[in-house]
């Protein structure tokens, strides 16, 4: 007896019959029908449709047979779905793969079989409507193409349940979907690109105070009128040239209500590509007055910083090299008062750096660039960077470090230097002319981590106000504090960067005086002894 074989592409026929989730169901009408029919039609004793599981095929719909399923590798039918033709074997006893098969030896002594393949839409075949009888015989074309048309009405059969459970899955969707978009706060518009509304959801409709139906269909213009469709496209167009992500415009602008009252929003534009179909989904959130005036500070703040910083940077270099001498000889007074503006530069740079740096914070997109980096030596360079400033101030540094000489951390090595040497020069600011600044490290065995500390002789910071000087802008408010210049946002970017190295900032303030900035680093798992 010849087993069948098993098609190549088993798994996903296997996979395709899974997904129908036929196995094991009861007797439906709708197939026996077919079968019932077919006995008729062709007179024969026995008609299945079986489904050709992974070792047993299982007979969904039967005429003339009591069992329900029989092993797969003595079934005709295994043969039958190896190929898209009509397996037709008109007389089992003369065919070298069925004639010992123990279903043409023993019950129900098959001699005659007939099975058309049954697939599924993807083009696999999960099994066969098939004829059988005890008798040997002859099918003519005709009757074969019969059988053909009846195994075609299966198929369509089967693949009715899944295009009707597919229509209920996508249905379902959709309810979700709707009921999201009907929920969320946002005005959401879809609209085409001559800039008509497509369709809207409910809180459009309050929004512009009109029903859905009357917003499909208006032009984007008159709900937003200071906006075209075109600027939408070429803003978007930009950005497509920028980024590589969903190009997506954000803009602040007014929608105006069908009363003519226009109220500020924050418009997002992005958009749909479906096969060559274009569209634009148009996203409004009413924003408060105060919003927008924050909102429009920020943007314009770091329009500033940006457009100064070139300009800063050049005008440094310039000075730069006129106080060295690169352009001839000046007075001592011309030198003196070059040093001044040359220094004024330094503290502009700093403080657009410091803005500019503020905003990638808020944006959540300060970059990091982590190395594996000797601890000892950060510090060491970040000391050694401070002490022409310290000495400007009659400050002397001392370091402590009590680390292994080796010790490594996975930091970003510039952003540590930059926490470091805020650190070191707010402490020779406040320090006392002839004071000395103590920075040390040392390992933390019980909390796995290094602890920087950097210690002055100055004023210290008030308790109530040792938690607020990490927020932004903040400086204290004694004349003391205020005469020191700077603009309250070192220490908020010293947090945010050592946040982000997964450690703690914080300070405290001994009881003989001074403070103690100290910042604690874990040890993770990176850092390396080499
Ligand atoms: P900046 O120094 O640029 O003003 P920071 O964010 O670095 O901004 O510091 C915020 C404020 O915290 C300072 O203005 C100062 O009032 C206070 N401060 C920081 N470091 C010290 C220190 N070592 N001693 C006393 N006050 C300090």
């Amino acid at each position: 007896m010849q087993e069948p074989d098993i098609p190549g592409n088993e798994a996903e026929r296997l996979r395709a019959l899974r997904l129908l989730d036929i196995l094991d169901t009861a007797p439906e009408a709708r197939f026996d029908r077919i079968t019932h029919l077919a006995q008729r039609l062709f007179d024969a004793p026995i008609v299945l449709i079986s489904l050709i599981d992974t070792d047993r095929q299982w007979f969904k719909s039967r005429q003339g047979l009591d069992v329900c399923e029989t092993p797969r590798n003595i079934s005709f039918c295994g043969h039958a779905i190896l190929d898209d033709n009509i397996l037709y074997v008109p007389d089992a006893t003369r065919d070298p793969r069925f004639r010992d098969n123990p279903l043409v030896t023993g019950e129900p002594n098959i001699r005659f079989y007939a099975g058309a393949p049954l697939h599924v839409t993807s083009g696999a075949r999960i099994g066969t409507l098939c004829l059988i009888d005890r008798r040997a015989r002859n099918l003519s074309k005709e009757k074969l193409a019969d059988l053909r048309h009846l195994a075609d009405w299966v198929e369509d059969e089967l693949n009715r349940v899944r295009l009707g459970e597919a229509t209920a899955i996508i249905r379902a969707h959709e309810e979700r979907l709707r009921t999201l978009l009907d929920n969320v706060a946002e005005a959401i518009l879809t609209v085409n690109t001559t800039g008509q509304v497509l369709s809207a959801n409910a809180s459009a409709e309050d929004m512009f105070a009109l029903p859905a139906e009357k917003l499909s269909g208006m032009d984007l213009h008159a709900l937003l009128p200071r906006i075209t469709i075109e600027q939408c496209a070429e803003q978007l167009r930009q950005d497509t040239d920028d980024d590589q992500g969903v190009p997506k415009w954000n803009y602040l602008t007014v929608a105006r209500r069908m009363n003519g009252i226009e109220i500020p929003i924050n418009l997002t534009v992005t958009m749909l590509r479906r096969q060559s179909e274009t569209a634009y989904i148009v996203s409004v959130r009413h924003i408060s007055d105060a919003e927008r005036l924050d909102l429009m500070k920020r943007e314009f703040i770091s329009i500033v910083s940006h457009e100064l910083r070139t300009p800063l940077t050049s005008i440094r270099g310039a000075l730069g090299l006129v106080v060295g001498g690169a352009a001839g000889p000046i007075s001592d007074k011309a030198d003196e008062m070059l040093t001044i503006a040359e220094r004024n530069c330094e503290r502009l740079i700093s403080l657009v750096n410091d803005i500019l740096d503020l905003e990638k914070i808020e944006l959540g997109r300060l970059s990091f660039n982590p190395v594996n980096l000797n601890l000892r030596s950060a510090i060491e360079s970040a000391v050694s960077f401070s002490n022409e400033y310290a000495a400007g101030f009659g400050v002397s540094l001392k370091t402590t470090i009590r680390l292994p000489d080796e010790l490594c951390m996975r930091v970003d090595e510039a952003r540590l230097a930059q926490v470091l040497t805020n650190l070191i020069s707010n402490a020779v600011k406040f320090s006392p002319s002839g004071g000395t600044v103590e920075i040390s490290a040392e390992l933390r065995e019980d909390t796995q981590s290094v602890l920087i500390s950097v210690r002055d002789q100055g004023p210290g910071i008030p308790p109530e106000m040792r938690e607020h000087i990490f927020e932004k802008f903040r400086q204290l408010e004694s004349p003391h504090a205020l005469s020191k210049g700077g603009s309250g946002l070192g220490l908020s970017i010293a947090k945010a960067i050592t946040e982000a190295f997964g450690g703690d900032i914080g300070v405290q303030c001994p009881a003989e005086g001074g403070s103690v900035f100290f910042l604690d680093l874990p040890i993770t798992s990176d850092a390396v002894t080499r």
